[in-house]
């Protein structure tokens, strides 16, 4: 048997880096390099920059007080240097003898008119000692795995002689009409690569070895993805029908027409409820462009098909409002809309599992407390998922897979999201569904003007809504997000709700947020919609869905602390009725470049879609998609907005590449297998 490549303890501390295998060791990349290549002259080092030189021992100085210090001072042929050491043992004060050549590596740091170096790194040389012809990597250490040790080990794992054969290039001869280098030839010159290379290639990760493995890790995820999506149309699904009839009669009692978007999209639904597998179909759309109504009329479809449809929400204030709305839009169609919330008393909850299981109900609006193992459905058809970015990657495959348990067919999923996403981006990352886009507005809509102040004009503002409040509109003031407490959030909204009820008197001041319990917070947004509160402080809790149309001032208050999409998103709660609206953004001096950036975009744009892309050139996309939240695998190599290219080129191969290499897709996915192990790669 072949000795292991790793003992038992540094298999433990690899452990620690998430290294399992030798494989994924080869992985463990270096982040940067240091260039030991070649010796520098002291005269030519720049302060700010990393240099190697050699020089001579001339002196050394101890001293303890008032802090120790070790300083030593060397020469070479162009000038002198004086290193320094505040932690040192004393075999090291001994190391440093006079006369000795010692060779540097560090950073130059200007102190009192003297060029110094702190704590640099330095080994004991004689002249002959040669110098690397490799660029030292420099890696991700843990205690007591030193960057020395991961070289050596890494190289060991190069010394294999069957390395190569087990780690084959998939695939035919695809990386070679890339003009790809081979996987082992890339992790080899990528972790010792040769004097003869350009540093920066390296550091920055764009040398032709490091595009090879990124490709190969964002194949993997499509693959991933796509996989998923083409799984979907093996599983079984009851094809649902369209009849013109109950449509017809829906949309004439409706109080609007449907904006082209609207039914073209409704089409692309229409005809996915009707294959024989299920349907798996995002449908984003910008805050308020009417995404309700086209799920209704799929739900529709259903109902009038035989098969319930569960309605999901990721609030208990959003399951209500819809409740409302299906059930009035519903109801005189003959339709049983049913609610069901985590908050219902007992007694209604198990009247609503009835009425569930034995199919009276055959729309059920409700939050997470659907997808609950005591939910179950008499025959359940279609799954509409609103506001999908709220609810993770896990929860959604596990959605699939419950209702692939009960049964032996899978419900049809319609998933929503208000958070525009560039249509590249989005069919790139959400690979495994199909996408539907609304991007254009119900007409009628009044513009929503942006005013940015400081907040030192706080006082002027409350003029403006006292104004407001007259014309008997009404106002939502948007307290800060203070992310590192919520606590102190909470303190922040009652102080305000405290100072704006004793200023405006003679209009009714609410006060909203997520400690609240949920019987007070719907009577609250009851008191708000029937106009009972004219003002509404509110922490970010109104973020989603709240449908106030006489509702048309938005005061937000330190809004440079809050990313675009949470504005965008914020500010689409109001210009929803017949009145023009108007937001204003508070800001806290001093703003930061960034934080400046953004209230421009926001204050220029109204459209969701381009606002959108703002922001990706502001974040990147992992931060705009919210990778973090939505448990989407986490990327080891690729950075989303370096390697957008190879992020398309990655997801034009996949589907022929899973066509015609199944068994080797599942085989590269396994090779990066740590990113898919918590999706649940099945
Ligand atoms: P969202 O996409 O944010 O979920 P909603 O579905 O809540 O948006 O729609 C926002 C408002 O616009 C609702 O009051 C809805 O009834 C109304 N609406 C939807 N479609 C139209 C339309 N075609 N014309 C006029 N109003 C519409
Ligand atoms: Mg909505």
């Amino acid at each position: 048997m072949a000795k292991p490549i790793f003992t038992e303890i540094q298999s433990k501390k690899l452990k620690k880096l998430g290294i399992l295998n030798s494989f994924d060791l080869l992985l463990h990349l270096p982040t940067r390099y240091i260039d030991e290549t070649k010796i520098e002259l002291i005269k030519n080092i720049k302060p700010g920059s990393m240099h190697q030189i050699e020089a001579k021992i001339i002196s050394i100085e101890v001293s303890y007080r008032p802090r120790k210090n070790l300083t030593v001072y060397v020469k070479d042929i162009s000038g002198d240097l004086k290193l320094r050491f505040m932690n040192f043992y004393p075999s090291q004060i001994k190391q440093f003898e006079e006369g000795k050549i010692v060779r540097i590596y560090g950073e130059i740091k200007l102190n009192s008119f003297l060029f110094e170096m702190i704590h640099p790194q330095y080994e004991f040389v004689s002249i002959d000692t040669p110098l690397k012809n490799f660029y030292t990597p420099v890696y991700q250490a843990t205690e007591g795995l030193s960057q020395k040790l991961i070289f050596k080990l890494v190289q060991k794992v190069f010394e294999q002689e069957d390395l190569e054969k087990k780690s084959p290039d998939y695939f035919g001869n695809l990386y070679k009409e890339k003009l790809f280098p081979s996987l082992v030839e890339s992790l080899k010159i990528i972790h010792k690569p040769k004097k003869e290379y350009e540093k920066i290639l390296f550091d920055e990760k764009k040398s032709i070895f490091h595009q090879r493995l990124i490709y190969d890790e964002l194949l993997a995820h499509q693959l991933f993805f796509r996989g998923k999506y083409h799984e979907n149309k093996s599983y079984k699904s009851k094809p649902i029908l369209y009849s013109d009839n109950i449509h017809r009669e829906f949309l004439n009692n409706l109080e609007f027409e449907l904006t082209n978007q609207q039914q073209s999209v409704f089409t692309e639904i229409k005809n996915d409820l009707s294959q024989s597998y299920p349907m798996y179909r995002l449908l984003q759309g910008d805050v308020g462009s009417g995404k309700t109504v086209v799920a209704t009329m799929a739900a529709l479809q259903t109902i009038n098909s035989g098969f319930q449809v569960a309605f999901l929400a990721p609030t208990e204030i959003l399951a209500e409002q819809h409740f409302e709305k299906l059930d009035l839009w519903l109801t005189k169609l003959g339709i049983k809309v049913e609610l069901l919330t985590g908050s219902m008393k007992p007694r209604l909850k198990a009247k609503s599992y009835e009425k569930i299981k034995n199919g009276e109900a055959e729309l059920i609006v409700g939050t997470h407390a659907l997808i609950q193992e005591k939910v179950d459905f008499k025959f359940i058809g279609f799954y509409i998922i609103d506001e999908q970015h709220r609810f993770g990657v896990k929860q959604r495959l596990a959605l699939r897979k419950k209702s692939l348990l009960n049964k032996n067919y899978e419900p049809h999923q319609l998933m929503m999201s208000a958070t525009p996403i560039p249509r590249t981006l989005a069919m790139s990352y959400f690979a495994d569904m199909d996408i539907s886009i609304i991007n254009e507005m119900p007409p009628g809509r009044q513009s929503i003007t942006t005013k940015v102040f400081s907040s030192e004009k706080r006082n002027e503002i409350l003029v403006t809504i006292n104004q407001h409040c007259l014309n008997n509109n009404q106002v939502y003031w948007v307290c800060p997000l203070i992310e590192e407490s919520e606590t102190l959030q909470l303190e922040t909204a009652e102080k305000t709700f405290a100072d704006l009820s004793n200023y405006f008197v003679s209009h009714k001041v609410g006060l909203i947020h997520g400690r609240l319990p949920t019987n007070d917070k719907k009577e609250i947004m009851e008191d708000f919609k029937n106009n009972k509160i004219k003002i509404i402080v509110a922490t970010t809790v109104i973020e989603v869905g709240v449908d106030v149309p006489n509702a048309t001032l938005m005061v937000i208050e330190n809004a440079e602390r809050m990313g675009l999409s949470q504005l965008h998103q914020l500010r689409g709660r109001i210009g929803r009725g017949h009145k023009k609206s108007i937001c204003i953004l508070l800001y806290k001096k001093k703003l930061s470049d960034l934080a400046k950036q953004r209230l421009k975009v926001i204050y220029e744009n109204i459209d969701g879609f381009k606002i959108a892309e703002e922001d990706l050139k502001l974040r990147g996309p992992g931060e705009l998609l919210g990778l973090r939240q939505s448990g989407l695998p986490s990327l080891r190599i690729a950075d989303l907005e370096r390697d957008h290219t190879l992020l398309f080129t990655a997801k034009k191969d996949a589907d022929s590449l899973i066509e015609k290499f199944p068994s080797e897709s599942l085989l590269h996915i396994d090779r990066w297998h740590r990113n898919y192990k918590d999706v649940g790669r099945s």
